[in-house]
């Protein structure tokens, strides 16, 4: 992922002619924590937080908790963290974090030390004008409350604004589970407004019904109107028999697994299973990547037949997949704009925390929906001014503005 992050940074930058001091200004890591976190099983475990840049505000980006969480992982996802924030104006900086471990294999009481140890060690470094941590993989907003309690107990701070993604009774937000699925639904939809498209008249097939895949494909149904005909997760795919000559479609309110994406629940006698990856080679008119990194690649690019795919997890498509799919005409809606939700909601969740306000439901989807918007057109105004593709587009705009709060600074 690292590699693929910095050959796209470097081929937007050479579009917009960046001179190689600029691109490596852009790629430049300001600071690295990594520890050891020792726990009282007497288990050690690699952890680390690195701070992108901040030239547009405080580094600001998830922890996850993942036993194949290493440097150069975290260092990629802090420099994509840092494109989205600019990509979609936010007043922020990217950064990352993780340790290595499988929480799985914790006791609560373990959950919780290591998430305050973890805060222990880094609480020099961050802070709620300093750097904002947030949920990533495994990371619920009971291990982010652990954190903002440790984070206050040694700082006195008493904000809340230290972290995002707590619990609603702890200064969390509304609207935070379902941002980046609603974000996700608001750029596709916006983006088929623009190319003069309905979405009640297209098929869609998601793969991955996570949090983030439930949450989109529900909202797609509902408020797109758009007909779900296929959705998979770690085991299979579920698909609508013969979709194309018939009108069913696949409802997510059946599924009661859902935090799991056990798509099991989903059989009747419309559907069939196929193989986990059959998802991307259907002759759907879109497909949403929401599971994980690197699903479409050089071996399997060429047999994806959509021609519209939405990136709602990070970089689901690798830089080979990428120049496959943009040679053949694809259109890629990008992670940085496409899954920037729950980043823009953890802002809003920090805006409140700073103002001692709580906003309703209503009122953080509608400002969400603004930020999403207006991301949206502006890649797409971009792309087609210059004819180049959304990713780079979006790549492009970030980088500008990353430059341009350099030199303001
Ligand atoms: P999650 O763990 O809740 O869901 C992931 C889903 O993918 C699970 O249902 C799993 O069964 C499924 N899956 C795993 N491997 C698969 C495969 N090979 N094929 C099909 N399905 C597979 O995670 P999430 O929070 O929904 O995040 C999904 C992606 O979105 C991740 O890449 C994450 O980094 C990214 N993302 C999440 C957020 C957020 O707010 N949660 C924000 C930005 C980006």
């Amino acid at each position: 992922m690292i590699l693929t992050a910095k050959h796209l940074i470097e081929k937007a930058g050479k579009h917009l002619g960046l001179s190689q001091q600029e691109i490596d200004y852009i790629l430049k890591i300001d600071h690295e924590h990594v520890f050891d976190i020792v726990l009282d099983n007497g288990s050690t475990h690699k952890a680390y937080r690195v701070q992108h840049n901040n030239s547009r505000g405080p580094y600001k980006g998830g922890i996850r908790f993942h036993p194949q969480v290493d440097l150069n992982e975290v260092r990629a996802l802090s420099i994509l963290m840092s494109l989205k924030t600019a990509a979609v104006g936010l007043p922020l900086g990217g950064g990352k974090g993780g340790v290595a471990i499988d929480p799985r294999s914790l006791s609560e009481t373990e959950l919780e030390q290591l998430s305050r140890a973890y805060v222990g060690h880094l609480h020099p470094h961050i802070g709620p004008d300093t750097d904002i941590p947030a949920p990533d993989v495994n990371i619920n907003s009971q291990i982010i409350d652990w954190m903002v309690d440790e984070y206050e107990t040694i700082t006195g701070d008493k904000s809340k604004a230290s972290f995002t993604g707590k619990s609603i009774g702890k200064g969390g937000s509304f609207g935070r589970e379902a941002a980046t699925g609603r974000g996700g639904m608001i750029a596709i939809g916006e983006y088929l407004k623009l190319a003069g498209k309905n979405p009640s008249e297209m098929t869609f097939a998601i793969q991955g019904v996570g949090n983030v895949g439930a949450f989109f494909t529900k909202l797609a149904e509902t408020e797109l109107r758009a007909r779900i005909v296929a959705v998979s997760d770690s085991q299979r795919t579920l698909v609508v028999k013969d979709f194309s000559n018939n009108k069913d479609f696949i409802s997510l309110e059946g599924l009661k697994n859902r935090r799991k994406g056990l798509i099991d629940d989903l059989a009747n006698s419309h559907v069939e299973f196929l193989d986990r990856d059959a998802i991307l080679e259907l002759p759907v008119d879109v497909l949403v990547l929401a599971a994980l990194g690197d699903t479409v690649v050089k071996g399997n690019a060429n047999m994806v037949k959509a021609p519209i795919i939405l990136e709602l997890a990070n970089g689901p498509i690798d830089e080979d997949g990428f120049d496959t799919l943009t040679a053949k005409g694809t259109v890629i809606i990008p992670d940085i704009v496409a899954n920037a939700g729950g980043v823009i909601v953890s802002h809003l969740e920090w805006l409140q925390n700073k103002a001692g306000e709580s906003w309703s439901e209503e009122q953080v989807n509608e400002k969400l929906a603004e930020y999403m918007v207006a991301a949206t057109r502006e890649i797409y105004e971009y792309g087609k001014e210059h004819n180049i593709p959304l990713k780079q587009a979006a790549l492009a705009l970030a980088m500008k503005r990353l430059l341009e709060s350099k030199k303001a600074k």
